[in-house]
């Protein structure tokens, strides 16, 4: 029996798989991944703010992809945002701190497909702050 959902951004029924947005939407989403990254190589640093205003792309959707872990907060610590969901400590990036990332590595997995209902808390914040591109390699 496949599992039926609807998709969170355009509300079509599709299988899901994981993922709480069905492939059409998936796809999107990955071009305007796409849009930041080319837009972070061209100014690095730039303002999240500044970043959601040219490509027309809102905050929560950027905030989102720093809480995927595809992109990353640099600068002050002032400027950080994002908090460890396990332990509370401050973090540029994903959703836990490096200690509970490593010991966490595991559930992880599992909760990969409730990053966008946890955002909610975090997406408020209209606070600048920089970020450029996590080098994934440096990952595992
Ligand atoms: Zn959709
Ligand atoms: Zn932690």
């Amino acid at each position: 029996m496949p599992d039926v959902r609807n998709c969170r951004r355009c509300g079509k029924v599709y299988n899901y798989i994981g993922n709480p947005l069905c492939p059409t939407c998936i796809q999107a989403d990955d071009e305007d991944f796409k849009r930041v990254k080319e837009y972070l190589y061209k100014y690095p640093g730039a303002a999240m703010s500044k970043v959601s205003e040219d490509l027309e792309i809102s905050v929560d959707k950027i905030t989102r992809y720093l809480r995927e872990g595809r992109l990353e907060i640099v600068g002050e610590e002032a400027n950080i945002v994002l908090s460890c969901e396990n332990c509370g400590k401050s973090i540029k990036t994903g959703r836990f701190c490096d200690i509970c990332q490593s010991s966490l590595t595991t559930s992880l997995k599992k909760t990969a497909t409730d990053i966008s209902e946890t955002l909610a808390g975090s997406s408020n914040s209209k606070k600048e702050y920089e970020m450029r591109f996590l080098n994934k390699n440096e990952k595992k």
